[in-house]
């Protein structure tokens, strides 16, 4: 029975979703006079702003430039540590190494899958400088407890907000909740630029910070420190990057924002529908819900109850990609990749996202999904779990 493939193609996990007003948007950048940073950036920035109800934002290149640069502004520097989750992407980490400060990893909650606020505060030392948690698969970490223990230990805090643009936190839209907030436009992510990313702040001087960064450390104008040396003149004060986007990009992006909520909208009603049908089924957990914290829900994540099945994650994997549906897992354990290893990072630190990897699939889920999409999903998963029931 299990080899019977219903779906004749393969459905993806995740995909961007591009009409014809996106392509315009681009073809007439092509035909004007900009290129790279131009009036298409700074429109880009303050729509996101806007969006998000916060004062600043700043485009760069890509997501994990978001949170390099964020690191930057934050004064992370060689010897500091920062603490952040096990359960993301590489990058969420990568971007603390890049300033040559410490990862310190921070359990996960058994139910949200995000950091776990309690458990932040043991780990907590003089070299402590911030706090990257992230926003798992859409879901606002327990924003109002991190910023206390942020204030209290004079700790900053970078919301990694790759996953969760247009969800809330108390009526709150992610955004302005912590000290800086990045996003990633890649094309898995709810609204794309191709590669790109973007950090809000409500903090002028940060907002500085990161603008300089994005291009090469260097200031112009008012903010060179040798006025005497002419018209012409540029200084470059710090060690910056090239992370700029391109008006390009941009365009994009302004146009993508304008779909954004039907976008997440869609989103919702997938996840509704996949609720409604995993809730009662015993061979997994579908993800935990409260009301006062809106998802914006980039990833269905399901947990196996392996305890009930006669085979592990990996062959319910392999049958569930033979049958043509694009699962995935997010994510393999930061420490866990060989890089890590190297550096010391040893297996059994957080085991709770030890287990929970164990058990992890992501469904597919994008806006344009077709509802028969959806039923064909919930149909194999129930055929092809209850094909391994234990009991
Ligand atoms: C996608 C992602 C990033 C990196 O974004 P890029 O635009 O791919 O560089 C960072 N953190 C998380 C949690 C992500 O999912």
């Amino acid at each position: 029975m299990c080899n019977e493939s219903i779906r004749n193609e393969f459905l993806p996990y995740g995909r961007q979703c591009l009409d014809k007003n996106d392509i315009k948007s681009v073809v007439d950048v092509l035909k004007g006079d900009w290129l790279t940073t131009g009036p298409k950036i700074k429109e880009f920035e303050e729509k996101v702003a806007d969006y998000c109800n916060t004062e600043y934002a700043v485009a760069v290149s890509n997501g994990t430039a978001a949170l390099h640069a964020a690191c930057f502004a934050a004064g992370i520097s060689n010897g500091d540590e920062v603490i952040t989750t096990p359960l993301t992407f590489a990058a969420s980490a990568n971007c603390i190494l890049y300033q040559r400060a410490k990862p310190i990893f921070v359990d996960i909650d058994p139910k949200t899958y995000n950091i776990n606020p309690q458990k932040i505060r043991e780990k907590i030392t003089s070299k402590t400088k911030a706090i990257i948690p992230v926003d798992y698969t859409g879901r606002p970490v327990f924003i109002d407890e991190i910023m206390k223990i942020a204030r209290e230990y004079n700790l900053l805090v970078i919301e990694d907000a790759a996953h969760s643009i247009g969800a809330k936190y108390k009526k709150k839209k992610v955004g302005s909740l912590a000290d800086m907030t990045t996003f990633s436009f890649h094309p898995v992510k709810h609204i794309t630029t191709g590669e790109g990313g973007m950090i809000l702040t409500n903090d002028k001087e940060s907002y500085n910070r990161l603008k300089k960064f994005r291009t090469h450390g260097i200031v112009k104008g008012k903010d060179v420190k040798n006025q005497e040396e002419g018209p012409w003149f540029y200084e470059q004060l710090e060690l910056g990057y090239n992370y700029r986007m391109t008006d390009i990009q941009a365009a994009l992006g302004i146009s993508q924002l304008e779909k954004i909520d039907q976008f997440i909208d869609r989103r919702k009603a997938i996840v509704k529908r996949y609720n409604d049908a995993f809730h009662d089924f015993d061979l997994l957990e579908i993800p935990f819900q409260t009301k006062d914290i809106k998802s914006s829900w980039h990833l269905y994540v399901v947990k196996l109850n392996l305890e009930k099945l006669t085979v592990s994650r990996k062959e319910i994997f392999e049958v569930l990609r033979k049958e043509k549906l694009g699962v995935n897992v997010h994510y393999i354990p930061v420490y866990y990749h060989p890089y890590y290893q190297n550096l010391g990072y040893k297996k059994g630190i957080c085991p709770v996202a030890e287990d929970l990897y164990e058990r992890i699939i992501t469904l597919p889920l994008f806006p344009q999904m077709k509802s028969q999409d959806v039923e064909d999903v919930i149909k194999i998963v129930y055929k092809v779990l209850n094909n391994y029931r234990k009991y």
